[in-house]
Protein backbone atom coordinates (compact mmCIF):
# COMPACT_ATOMS: atom_id res chain seq x y z
CA UNK A 1 0.00 0.00 0.00
CA UNK A 2 2.80 2.44 0.75
CA UNK A 3 3.64 2.32 -3.09
CA UNK A 4 0.28 2.99 -4.16
CA UNK A 5 -0.51 5.95 -1.73
CA UNK A 6 3.53 6.94 -3.26
CA UNK A 7 1.86 6.84 -6.98
CA UNK A 8 -1.45 8.89 -6.16
CA UNK A 9 0.40 11.39 -4.18
CA UNK A 10 -1.38 10.66 -0.79
CA UNK A 11 0.67 12.07 2.34
CA UNK A 12 0.37 11.13 5.61
CA UNK A 13 -1.51 14.68 6.15
CA UNK A 14 -3.04 15.91 3.06
CA UNK A 15 -4.54 19.24 2.05
CA UNK A 16 -8.49 18.53 1.92
CA UNK A 17 -9.17 21.92 -0.59
CA UNK A 18 -8.17 21.82 -4.30
CA UNK A 19 -9.11 24.51 -6.93
CA UNK A 20 -7.65 22.43 -9.77
CA UNK A 21 -4.35 23.98 -9.57
CA UNK A 22 -3.92 25.13 -6.61
CA UNK A 23 -4.76 22.89 -2.83
CA UNK A 24 -4.04 23.92 0.47
CA UNK A 25 -5.04 22.96 4.10
CA UNK A 26 -8.29 23.58 5.08
CA UNK A 27 -8.94 25.36 8.08
CA UNK A 28 -11.77 22.47 9.36
CA UNK A 29 -11.19 19.88 11.83
CA UNK A 30 -8.57 16.76 10.90
CA UNK A 31 -9.74 14.07 9.79
CA UNK A 32 -8.39 10.47 9.84
CA UNK A 33 -9.38 7.83 7.47
CA UNK A 34 -8.99 3.67 8.39
CA UNK A 35 -8.81 1.43 6.52
CA UNK A 36 -12.12 -1.18 7.39
CA UNK A 37 -9.51 -4.18 5.86
CA UNK A 38 -7.43 -3.91 8.86
CA UNK A 39 -8.49 -1.01 10.87
CA UNK A 40 -5.20 0.38 10.25
CA UNK A 41 -4.63 4.89 9.39
CA UNK A 42 -4.23 5.60 6.25
CA UNK A 43 -3.70 9.04 5.92
CA UNK A 44 -5.23 12.17 7.66
CA UNK A 45 -6.72 15.06 5.47
CA UNK A 46 -7.14 18.88 6.66
CA UNK A 47 -10.88 19.44 5.95
CA UNK A 48 -12.21 22.55 4.62
CA UNK A 49 -14.18 25.88 6.67
CA UNK A 50 -16.99 27.75 5.64
CA UNK A 51 -14.00 30.69 5.02
CA UNK A 52 -12.21 27.91 2.27
CA UNK A 53 -15.77 27.16 0.72
CA UNK A 54 -16.53 30.30 0.11
CA UNK A 55 -13.16 30.73 -1.74
CA UNK A 56 -14.01 27.72 -3.87
CA UNK A 57 -17.08 29.29 -5.12
CA UNK A 58 -15.68 32.93 -6.39
CA UNK A 59 -12.73 30.49 -8.28
CA UNK A 60 -15.47 28.16 -9.63
CA UNK A 61 -17.77 31.68 -10.61
CA UNK A 62 -14.81 32.95 -12.14
CA UNK A 63 -13.74 29.80 -14.27
CA UNK A 64 -16.55 28.84 -15.43
CA UNK A 65 -17.11 32.38 -18.04
CA UNK A 66 -13.70 31.07 -18.90
CA UNK A 67 -14.45 27.34 -19.44
CA UNK A 68 -18.04 27.55 -21.09
CA UNK A 69 -15.94 30.15 -23.72
CA UNK A 70 -14.01 27.24 -24.63
CA UNK A 71 -15.49 24.83 -27.57
CA UNK A 72 -17.18 21.79 -26.36
CA UNK A 73 -14.89 19.11 -28.35
CA UNK A 74 -12.00 20.59 -27.23
CA UNK A 75 -13.66 20.09 -23.70
CA UNK A 76 -13.98 17.19 -24.71
CA UNK A 77 -10.22 16.48 -25.18
CA UNK A 78 -9.39 17.74 -21.88
CA UNK A 79 -11.70 14.97 -20.54
CA UNK A 80 -9.87 12.28 -23.42
CA UNK A 81 -6.96 13.22 -21.69
CA UNK A 82 -8.44 12.33 -17.94
CA UNK A 83 -9.15 8.88 -19.34
CA UNK A 84 -5.72 8.42 -20.26
CA UNK A 85 -4.42 10.20 -16.83
CA UNK A 86 -6.66 7.35 -14.90
CA UNK A 87 -5.44 4.26 -17.39
CA UNK A 88 -2.23 5.36 -16.21
CA UNK A 89 -3.32 5.16 -12.66
CA UNK A 90 -5.77 2.21 -12.75
CA UNK A 91 -3.98 -0.50 -10.67
CA UNK A 92 -2.87 2.03 -7.76
CA UNK A 93 -6.14 3.65 -7.96
CA UNK A 94 -8.03 0.46 -7.51
CA UNK A 95 -6.04 -1.03 -5.06
CA UNK A 96 -6.47 2.52 -3.02
CA UNK A 97 -10.59 2.44 -3.56
CA UNK A 98 -10.19 -1.64 -2.30
CA UNK A 99 -8.35 -0.77 0.87
CA UNK A 100 -9.95 2.83 1.84
CA UNK A 101 -13.38 1.66 0.99
CA UNK A 102 -13.26 -2.00 1.64
CA UNK A 103 -14.66 -3.73 -1.73
CA UNK A 104 -13.14 -6.66 -3.59
CA UNK A 105 -9.90 -5.14 -5.61
CA UNK A 106 -11.85 -7.06 -8.78
CA UNK A 107 -14.53 -4.17 -8.35
CA UNK A 108 -11.58 -1.37 -7.35
CA UNK A 109 -10.19 -1.75 -10.75
CA UNK A 110 -13.89 -1.96 -11.95
CA UNK A 111 -14.58 1.15 -10.93
CA UNK A 112 -11.98 2.71 -12.10
CA UNK A 113 -12.53 0.62 -15.30
CA UNK A 114 -16.43 2.42 -14.94
CA UNK A 115 -14.37 6.10 -14.85
CA UNK A 116 -12.46 5.74 -18.08
CA UNK A 117 -15.29 4.43 -19.82
CA UNK A 118 -17.46 7.72 -18.62
CA UNK A 119 -14.44 9.79 -20.22
CA UNK A 120 -14.56 8.08 -23.09
CA UNK A 121 -18.08 8.07 -23.29
CA UNK A 122 -17.56 12.27 -22.20
CA UNK A 123 -15.45 12.44 -24.90
CA UNK A 124 -18.05 11.26 -27.43
CA UNK A 125 -20.39 13.52 -26.04
CA UNK A 126 -19.13 17.03 -26.33
CA UNK A 127 -19.84 16.40 -30.41
CA UNK A 128 -23.23 15.64 -29.79
CA UNK A 129 -24.95 18.16 -27.22
CA UNK A 130 -28.24 18.07 -29.86
CA UNK A 131 -31.16 20.38 -29.98
CA UNK A 132 -34.02 19.87 -31.93
CA UNK A 133 -35.60 22.06 -34.74
CA UNK A 134 -38.90 22.76 -35.26
CA UNK A 135 -41.31 23.83 -37.99
CA UNK A 136 -42.66 27.46 -36.62
CA UNK A 137 -46.40 27.59 -37.28
CA UNK A 138 -45.49 31.30 -38.69
CA UNK A 139 -44.38 31.54 -42.04
CA UNK A 140 -40.83 32.43 -42.76
CA UNK A 141 -40.17 31.83 -38.79
CA UNK A 142 -37.43 29.29 -38.06
CA UNK A 143 -37.80 27.57 -34.41
CA UNK A 144 -34.62 25.46 -32.63
CA UNK A 145 -33.72 24.74 -28.56
CA UNK A 146 -30.30 25.00 -28.08
CA UNK A 147 -28.30 24.04 -24.84
CA UNK A 148 -26.16 25.81 -22.37
CA UNK A 149 -24.09 25.33 -19.51
CA UNK A 150 -25.59 25.70 -16.30
CA UNK A 151 -22.58 26.83 -14.06
CA UNK A 152 -21.39 25.20 -10.56
CA UNK A 153 -22.28 21.66 -10.53
CA UNK A 154 -21.97 20.73 -6.77
CA UNK A 155 -21.20 16.81 -6.44
CA UNK A 156 -21.83 15.01 -2.90
CA UNK A 157 -20.99 11.44 -3.24
CA UNK A 158 -21.46 8.72 -1.03
CA UNK A 159 -18.78 5.91 0.28
CA UNK A 160 -19.92 3.17 -1.76
CA UNK A 161 -18.40 4.06 -5.06
CA UNK A 162 -16.30 6.28 -3.91
CA UNK A 163 -14.99 7.84 -7.53
CA UNK A 164 -16.78 6.13 -10.46
CA UNK A 165 -19.91 8.16 -8.89
CA UNK A 166 -18.42 11.81 -8.82
CA UNK A 167 -16.54 10.68 -12.40
CA UNK A 168 -20.30 10.19 -13.86
CA UNK A 169 -21.14 13.77 -12.83
CA UNK A 170 -18.21 15.67 -13.48
CA UNK A 171 -16.92 14.17 -16.62
CA UNK A 172 -20.59 15.05 -18.23
CA UNK A 173 -20.73 18.43 -16.34
CA UNK A 174 -17.32 19.29 -18.20
CA UNK A 175 -18.01 18.53 -21.66
CA UNK A 176 -21.26 20.57 -21.11
CA UNK A 177 -19.70 23.61 -19.68
CA UNK A 178 -19.95 23.57 -16.36
CA UNK A 179 -17.28 23.74 -13.46
CA UNK A 180 -17.27 21.46 -10.64
CA UNK A 181 -17.40 21.33 -6.66
CA UNK A 182 -16.81 17.63 -5.58
CA UNK A 183 -17.63 17.26 -1.73
CA UNK A 184 -16.27 13.19 -1.54
CA UNK A 185 -17.77 11.24 1.60
CA UNK A 186 -15.98 11.42 4.60
CA UNK A 187 -15.40 7.60 5.03
CA UNK A 188 -13.17 7.69 1.76
CA UNK A 189 -11.17 11.42 1.31
CA UNK A 190 -8.14 9.96 0.35
CA UNK A 191 -9.95 8.13 -3.22
CA UNK A 192 -11.26 11.64 -3.55
CA UNK A 193 -8.02 13.49 -2.74
CA UNK A 194 -6.14 10.55 -5.29
CA UNK A 195 -8.31 11.76 -8.44
CA UNK A 196 -8.00 15.14 -7.66
CA UNK A 197 -4.44 14.69 -7.80
CA UNK A 198 -4.62 12.65 -11.17
CA UNK A 199 -6.92 15.00 -12.54
CA UNK A 200 -4.75 18.21 -11.82
CA UNK A 201 -1.86 17.14 -13.77
CA UNK A 202 -4.33 17.10 -16.79
CA UNK A 203 -5.57 20.41 -16.02
CA UNK A 204 -2.30 22.30 -15.37
CA UNK A 205 -0.83 20.53 -18.79
CA UNK A 206 -3.60 21.99 -20.51
CA UNK A 207 -3.33 25.68 -18.55
CA UNK A 208 -6.88 25.21 -17.40
CA UNK A 209 -7.97 27.79 -15.02
CA UNK A 210 -8.63 26.94 -11.57
CA UNK A 211 -11.53 26.24 -10.35
CA UNK A 212 -12.94 24.15 -12.72
CA UNK A 213 -12.39 21.42 -11.33
CA UNK A 214 -12.37 21.71 -7.21
CA UNK A 215 -12.41 19.65 -3.76
CA UNK A 216 -13.85 20.15 -0.99
CA UNK A 217 -13.08 17.61 1.80
CA UNK A 218 -15.25 18.00 4.71
CA UNK A 219 -18.44 16.86 6.72
CA UNK A 220 -22.19 16.94 5.53
CA UNK A 221 -21.81 20.67 6.33
CA UNK A 222 -20.61 21.26 3.24
CA UNK A 223 -23.29 19.25 1.67
CA UNK A 224 -25.54 21.64 3.14
CA UNK A 225 -23.63 24.53 2.19
CA UNK A 226 -23.82 23.75 -1.50
CA UNK A 227 -27.07 22.68 -1.03
CA UNK A 228 -28.45 26.35 0.25
CA UNK A 229 -26.19 28.22 -1.96
CA UNK A 230 -27.64 29.82 -4.82
CA UNK A 231 -24.13 29.94 -6.89
CA UNK A 232 -24.91 26.26 -6.81
CA UNK A 233 -26.82 26.15 -10.18
CA UNK A 234 -27.25 22.20 -10.04
CA UNK A 235 -26.23 19.57 -6.80
CA UNK A 236 -26.01 15.87 -7.60
CA UNK A 237 -25.92 14.29 -4.60
CA UNK A 238 -25.94 10.71 -4.14
CA UNK A 239 -26.44 8.74 -0.79
CA UNK A 240 -28.98 7.76 1.66
CA UNK A 241 -32.64 8.60 1.14
CA UNK A 242 -32.41 10.62 4.38
CA UNK A 243 -29.62 12.95 2.91
CA UNK A 244 -31.39 13.22 -0.36
CA UNK A 245 -34.94 14.50 1.67
CA UNK A 246 -32.52 17.12 2.96
CA UNK A 247 -30.72 18.45 0.27
CA UNK A 248 -33.77 17.99 -2.08
CA UNK A 249 -36.07 20.18 -0.31
CA UNK A 250 -33.05 22.86 0.14
CA UNK A 251 -32.25 22.79 -3.49
CA UNK A 252 -35.90 23.43 -4.44
CA UNK A 253 -36.36 25.88 -1.82
CA UNK A 254 -34.02 28.51 -3.67
CA UNK A 255 -35.60 27.30 -7.05
CA UNK A 256 -32.26 25.47 -8.08
CA UNK A 257 -32.04 21.91 -9.72
CA UNK A 258 -30.85 18.90 -7.99
CA UNK A 259 -30.48 15.21 -9.39
CA UNK A 260 -30.80 12.73 -6.71
CA UNK A 261 -29.42 9.16 -6.54
CA UNK A 262 -30.41 7.38 -3.17
CA UNK A 263 -31.85 4.22 -2.18
CA UNK A 264 -32.32 0.87 -3.42
CA UNK A 265 -34.27 -2.11 -2.52
CA UNK A 266 -33.84 -4.24 -4.98
CA UNK A 267 -35.65 -7.36 -6.19
CA UNK A 268 -34.87 -10.52 -7.83
CA UNK A 269 -38.11 -12.70 -9.46
CA UNK A 270 -37.62 -16.38 -10.13
CA UNK A 271 -40.18 -17.61 -12.11
CA UNK A 272 -40.72 -21.36 -12.85
CA UNK A 273 -39.53 -20.66 -16.27
CA UNK A 274 -35.95 -19.63 -15.19
CA UNK A 275 -32.76 -21.28 -15.71
CA UNK A 276 -31.32 -21.92 -12.34
CA UNK A 277 -27.58 -22.22 -13.85
CA UNK A 278 -27.91 -18.33 -14.46
CA UNK A 279 -30.17 -17.18 -11.27
CA UNK A 280 -27.42 -18.51 -8.64
CA UNK A 281 -24.54 -16.86 -9.34
CA UNK A 282 -26.01 -13.69 -10.75
CA UNK A 283 -28.09 -13.60 -6.29
CA UNK A 284 -25.04 -14.35 -4.98
CA UNK A 285 -22.93 -11.85 -6.77
CA UNK A 286 -25.75 -9.36 -6.64
CA UNK A 287 -26.67 -9.79 -2.99
CA UNK A 288 -23.08 -10.35 -1.33
CA UNK A 289 -20.56 -8.21 -4.12
CA UNK A 290 -19.33 -4.88 -2.13
CA UNK A 291 -20.51 -6.66 1.02
CA UNK A 292 -23.90 -5.98 0.00
CA UNK A 293 -22.98 -2.05 0.34
CA UNK A 294 -24.19 -1.64 -3.43
CA UNK A 295 -27.20 1.19 -4.38
CA UNK A 296 -28.29 -1.70 -6.69
CA UNK A 297 -27.65 -4.93 -4.06
CA UNK A 298 -29.94 -7.55 -4.08
CA UNK A 299 -31.83 -7.25 -0.93
CA UNK A 300 -35.08 -9.47 -1.87
CA UNK A 301 -35.45 -12.36 -3.63
CA UNK A 302 -38.74 -13.92 -4.90
CA UNK A 303 -39.00 -17.52 -5.95
CA UNK A 304 -41.62 -19.72 -7.61
CA UNK A 305 -43.31 -21.92 -5.05
CA UNK A 306 -42.11 -24.67 -7.41
CA UNK A 307 -38.29 -24.50 -6.76
CA UNK A 308 -38.56 -22.76 -3.39
CA UNK A 309 -36.78 -25.04 -1.59
CA UNK A 310 -33.85 -26.02 -4.34
CA UNK A 311 -32.73 -22.36 -4.63
CA UNK A 312 -33.29 -21.87 -1.33
CA UNK A 313 -31.36 -25.09 -0.25
CA UNK A 314 -28.38 -24.26 -3.14
CA UNK A 315 -28.11 -20.46 -1.74
CA UNK A 316 -27.10 -21.81 1.68
CA UNK A 317 -24.82 -24.24 0.72
CA UNK A 318 -22.90 -21.82 -1.26
CA UNK A 319 -22.97 -18.78 1.46
CA UNK A 320 -21.20 -21.92 3.89
CA UNK A 321 -18.47 -21.15 1.21
CA UNK A 322 -18.23 -18.11 0.49
CA UNK A 323 -14.40 -16.88 1.35
CA UNK A 324 -14.44 -13.87 3.58
CA UNK A 325 -11.56 -12.02 4.05
CA UNK A 326 -8.96 -8.78 2.69
CA UNK A 327 -10.57 -7.62 -0.64
CA UNK A 328 -7.35 -6.87 -2.00
CA UNK A 329 -6.90 -11.27 -1.61
CA UNK A 330 -8.49 -11.83 -5.02
CA UNK A 331 -9.10 -15.46 -3.45
CA UNK A 332 -11.62 -13.57 -1.39
CA UNK A 333 -15.67 -12.84 -2.46
CA UNK A 334 -16.54 -11.02 0.53
CA UNK A 335 -15.07 -7.73 2.11
CA UNK A 336 -15.50 -5.70 5.15
CA UNK A 337 -18.19 -3.44 5.77
CA UNK A 338 -17.35 0.31 5.69
CA UNK A 339 -17.15 0.51 9.83
CA UNK A 340 -18.63 -0.65 12.75
CA UNK A 341 -21.47 1.37 12.76
CA UNK A 342 -22.46 -0.54 9.59
CA UNK A 343 -22.11 -3.88 11.28
CA UNK A 344 -24.38 -2.31 14.43
CA UNK A 345 -27.00 -1.98 11.25
CA UNK A 346 -26.33 -5.38 9.80
CA UNK A 347 -27.49 -6.69 13.76
CA UNK A 348 -30.02 -4.62 14.55
CA UNK A 349 -31.88 -5.11 11.04
CA UNK A 350 -31.25 -9.22 11.59
CA UNK A 351 -32.63 -8.84 15.46
CA UNK A 352 -35.58 -6.47 14.12
CA UNK A 353 -36.15 -9.24 11.56
CA UNK A 354 -36.41 -12.10 13.76
CA UNK A 355 -38.47 -9.85 16.02
CA UNK A 356 -41.35 -9.68 13.34
CA UNK A 357 -41.07 -13.14 12.23
CA UNK A 358 -38.19 -14.06 9.86
CA UNK A 359 -36.32 -16.79 10.32
CA UNK A 360 -32.35 -16.81 9.83
CA UNK A 361 -31.20 -19.43 7.22
CA UNK A 362 -27.91 -18.86 7.50
CA UNK A 363 -25.58 -16.37 9.09
CA UNK A 364 -25.96 -13.19 11.25
CA UNK A 365 -22.30 -13.49 12.47
CA UNK A 366 -19.73 -10.90 13.58
CA UNK A 367 -16.63 -11.99 12.55
CA UNK A 368 -13.52 -12.33 14.62
CA UNK A 369 -10.17 -13.36 15.19
CA UNK A 370 -6.83 -13.26 12.67
CA UNK A 371 -7.48 -10.99 9.56
CA UNK A 372 -10.74 -9.44 11.16
CA UNK A 373 -9.04 -7.20 13.26
CA UNK A 374 -10.98 -4.10 12.29
CA UNK A 375 -14.38 -5.72 13.43
CA UNK A 376 -16.04 -4.95 10.29
CA UNK A 377 -16.05 -8.04 8.32
CA UNK A 378 -19.69 -10.10 8.59
CA UNK A 379 -21.07 -13.01 7.86
CA UNK A 380 -23.90 -12.52 4.63
CA UNK A 381 -26.69 -13.87 5.74
CA UNK A 382 -29.94 -15.16 3.91
CA UNK A 383 -33.50 -14.91 5.75
CA UNK A 384 -36.66 -16.43 5.13
CA UNK A 385 -39.60 -14.28 5.42
CA UNK A 386 -43.50 -14.71 5.12
CA UNK A 387 -44.24 -10.98 4.74
CA UNK A 388 -42.14 -7.84 3.92
CA UNK A 389 -42.44 -6.21 7.14
CA UNK A 390 -40.77 -2.98 8.20
CA UNK A 391 -37.57 -4.20 8.31
CA UNK A 392 -37.81 -5.77 4.60
CA UNK A 393 -39.19 -2.35 3.63
CA UNK A 394 -36.18 -0.31 5.05
CA UNK A 395 -32.74 -0.50 2.71
CA UNK A 396 -29.99 -1.92 5.21
CA UNK A 397 -26.75 -1.33 3.88
CA UNK A 398 -25.30 -4.79 4.61
CA UNK A 399 -25.53 -8.36 3.37
CA UNK A 400 -28.41 -9.75 4.28
CA UNK A 401 -31.11 -11.13 1.80
CA UNK A 402 -35.04 -11.90 2.48
CA UNK A 403 -36.38 -14.40 0.78
CA UNK A 404 -40.20 -14.86 0.12
CA UNK A 405 -41.94 -17.66 -2.02
CA UNK A 406 -44.77 -16.55 -4.35
CA UNK A 407 -47.36 -18.34 -6.63
CA UNK A 408 -48.18 -16.13 -9.27
CA UNK A 409 -46.42 -13.32 -11.15
CA UNK A 410 -48.89 -10.87 -10.82
CA UNK A 411 -47.92 -11.74 -6.91
CA UNK A 412 -44.17 -11.32 -7.68
CA UNK A 413 -44.55 -7.63 -9.56
CA UNK A 414 -46.81 -6.48 -7.03
CA UNK A 415 -44.22 -7.60 -3.81
CA UNK A 416 -41.68 -6.01 -5.53
CA UNK A 417 -43.07 -2.76 -6.31
CA UNK A 418 -44.49 -2.68 -2.54
CA UNK A 419 -41.36 -1.11 -0.89
CA UNK A 420 -40.66 2.88 -1.03
CA UNK A 421 -37.59 2.44 -3.29
CA UNK A 422 -37.30 2.25 -6.90
CA UNK A 423 -34.21 1.53 -8.06
CA UNK A 424 -33.21 -2.05 -9.59
CA UNK A 425 -35.29 -4.92 -10.73
CA UNK A 426 -34.74 -8.69 -12.51
CA UNK A 427 -36.27 -11.66 -13.50
CA UNK A 428 -34.93 -14.44 -14.17
CA UNK A 429 -37.31 -16.37 -16.90
CA UNK A 430 -37.08 -17.95 -20.35
CA UNK A 431 -40.52 -17.17 -20.84
CA UNK A 432 -41.07 -14.83 -23.48
CA UNK A 433 -44.44 -13.15 -22.15
CA UNK A 434 -43.36 -13.28 -18.33
CA UNK A 435 -40.23 -11.24 -19.00
CA UNK A 436 -42.69 -8.46 -21.16
CA UNK A 437 -45.46 -8.48 -18.47
CA UNK A 438 -42.47 -7.52 -16.51
CA UNK A 439 -41.15 -4.77 -18.74
CA UNK A 440 -44.33 -3.62 -19.26
CA UNK A 441 -45.77 -0.31 -17.87
CA UNK A 442 -47.26 -2.71 -15.12
CA UNK A 443 -44.56 -4.33 -14.22
CA UNK A 444 -41.51 -3.03 -12.42
CA UNK A 445 -42.05 0.59 -11.62
CA UNK A 446 -37.74 0.43 -11.37
CA UNK A 447 -35.85 2.81 -13.02
CA UNK A 448 -33.39 -0.25 -13.78
CA UNK A 449 -35.21 -3.63 -14.88
CA UNK A 450 -33.39 -6.53 -16.55
CA UNK A 451 -33.87 -9.71 -17.50
CA UNK A 452 -32.26 -12.47 -16.45
CA UNK A 453 -29.00 -10.59 -15.30
CA UNK A 454 -29.12 -9.45 -11.83
CA UNK A 455 -29.42 -5.86 -10.24
CA UNK A 456 -26.66 -4.75 -9.53
CA UNK A 457 -23.68 -4.11 -12.18
CA UNK A 458 -24.60 -1.43 -14.47
CA UNK A 459 -23.01 -0.35 -17.27
CA UNK A 460 -22.69 3.50 -17.79
CA UNK A 461 -23.91 4.03 -21.49
CA UNK A 462 -27.78 3.45 -19.90
CA UNK A 463 -29.27 6.51 -17.73
CA UNK A 464 -29.10 5.50 -14.17
CA UNK A 465 -31.25 6.08 -11.73
CA UNK A 466 -34.55 4.98 -9.61
CA UNK A 467 -38.13 6.02 -9.20
CA UNK A 468 -39.91 6.96 -5.43
CA UNK A 469 -37.80 7.20 -2.39
CA UNK A 470 -34.76 6.63 -4.66
CA UNK A 471 -35.12 9.88 -6.18
CA UNK A 472 -35.68 10.35 -9.75
CA UNK A 473 -32.55 11.26 -10.95
CA UNK A 474 -30.81 9.91 -14.15
CA UNK A 475 -26.71 9.52 -14.63
CA UNK A 476 -24.23 8.65 -16.74
CA UNK A 477 -25.28 7.32 -20.12
CA UNK A 478 -28.01 8.01 -22.69
CA UNK A 479 -29.45 11.36 -22.50
CA UNK A 480 -28.54 11.88 -18.43
CA UNK A 481 -25.98 14.96 -19.91
CA UNK A 482 -29.25 16.89 -20.34
CA UNK A 483 -29.41 17.19 -16.57
CA UNK A 484 -25.70 19.37 -16.73
CA UNK A 485 -27.32 21.80 -19.28
CA UNK A 486 -29.85 24.39 -19.67
CA UNK A 487 -32.92 24.22 -22.74
CA UNK A 488 -33.17 27.85 -24.48
CA UNK A 489 -36.05 27.97 -27.29
CA UNK A 490 -35.22 30.55 -29.94
CA UNK A 491 -37.59 31.40 -32.15
CA UNK A 492 -36.37 33.58 -35.30
CA UNK A 493 -38.92 35.68 -37.58
CA UNK A 494 -37.09 36.62 -40.81
CA UNK A 495 -40.67 37.65 -42.41
CA UNK A 496 -40.98 41.57 -42.82
CA UNK A 497 -44.58 41.09 -40.42
CA UNK A 498 -45.01 40.59 -37.03
CA UNK A 499 -47.56 37.00 -36.72
CA UNK A 500 -48.89 36.49 -33.50
CA UNK A 501 -49.22 32.66 -32.07
CA UNK A 502 -52.34 30.98 -32.31
CA UNK A 503 -53.60 33.11 -34.76
CA UNK A 504 -54.12 35.96 -32.75
CA UNK A 505 -54.66 39.50 -33.58
CA UNK A 506 -52.96 42.81 -32.59
CA UNK A 507 -53.57 45.95 -34.78
CA UNK A 508 -51.94 49.33 -34.01
P1 LIG B 1 -25.01 9.23 3.29
O1 LIG B 1 -26.35 9.75 2.92
O2 LIG B 1 -24.72 8.99 4.70
O3 LIG B 1 -23.87 10.24 2.76
C1 LIG B 1 -23.73 10.54 1.39
C2 LIG B 1 -23.11 11.91 1.24
O4 LIG B 1 -24.04 12.91 1.66
C3 LIG B 1 -21.85 12.14 2.08
O5 LIG B 1 -20.92 12.86 1.32
C4 LIG B 1 -22.38 12.94 3.26
O6 LIG B 1 -21.40 13.76 3.86
C5 LIG B 1 -23.45 13.78 2.60
N1 LIG B 1 -24.51 14.24 3.49
C6 LIG B 1 -25.08 13.56 4.53
N2 LIG B 1 -26.08 14.28 5.06
C7 LIG B 1 -26.17 15.43 4.35
C8 LIG B 1 -27.01 16.57 4.41
N3 LIG B 1 -27.96 16.67 5.32
N4 LIG B 1 -26.82 17.56 3.50
C9 LIG B 1 -25.87 17.47 2.56
N5 LIG B 1 -25.03 16.41 2.45
C10 LIG B 1 -25.17 15.40 3.34
O7 LIG B 1 -24.80 7.89 2.42
P2 LIG B 1 -23.61 6.82 2.48
O8 LIG B 1 -23.72 6.01 3.70
O9 LIG B 1 -22.30 7.49 2.16
O10 LIG B 1 -23.95 5.93 1.20
C11 LIG B 1 -24.86 4.88 1.20
C12 LIG B 1 -26.18 5.30 0.60
O11 LIG B 1 -26.00 5.83 -0.71
C13 LIG B 1 -27.13 4.13 0.42
O12 LIG B 1 -28.43 4.54 0.77
C14 LIG B 1 -27.05 3.84 -1.07
O13 LIG B 1 -28.17 3.16 -1.59
C15 LIG B 1 -26.90 5.21 -1.62
N6 LIG B 1 -26.34 5.21 -2.95
C16 LIG B 1 -27.17 5.45 -4.01
C17 LIG B 1 -26.68 5.39 -5.30
C18 LIG B 1 -27.58 5.62 -6.47
O14 LIG B 1 -27.07 5.84 -7.56
N7 LIG B 1 -28.89 5.57 -6.33
C19 LIG B 1 -25.33 5.13 -5.52
C20 LIG B 1 -24.50 4.91 -4.42
C21 LIG B 1 -25.02 4.96 -3.14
Amino acid sequence: MKQVLKTLKIKSLNNGVSTGVESWAGGGKVLSSYSPVDGQLIGKVRQANREDYDKVIEKSNAAFKVWRTVPAPKRGEIVRQMGDALRANKDALGRLVSYEMGKSLQEGWGEVQEMIDICDFAVGLSRQLYGLTMHSERPQHRMYEQWHPLGIVGIISAFNFPVAVWSWNSMLAWVCGDVCVWKPSEKTPLTAIACQNIIQEVLRKNDIPEGVSCLIVGDRKVGEWLSNDTNVSLVSATGSTRMGKTVGQAVAARFGKSLLELGGNNAIIVTQNADLEVVIPAVVFGAVGTAGQRCTTTRRLFLHESMYEEVKNRLVKIYAQLRIGDPLDVNNHVGPLIDVDAVNNYKTAIANIQNEGGKVLYGNEVLEGTGYESGCYVKPTIVEVENQSPTVCHETFAPILYIKKFSTLDEAIELQNAVPQGLSSSIFTLNMREAEQFLSYAGSDCGIANVNIGTSGAEIGGAFGGEKETGGGRESGSDAWRNYMRRQTNTINYSTQLPLAQGIKFDL
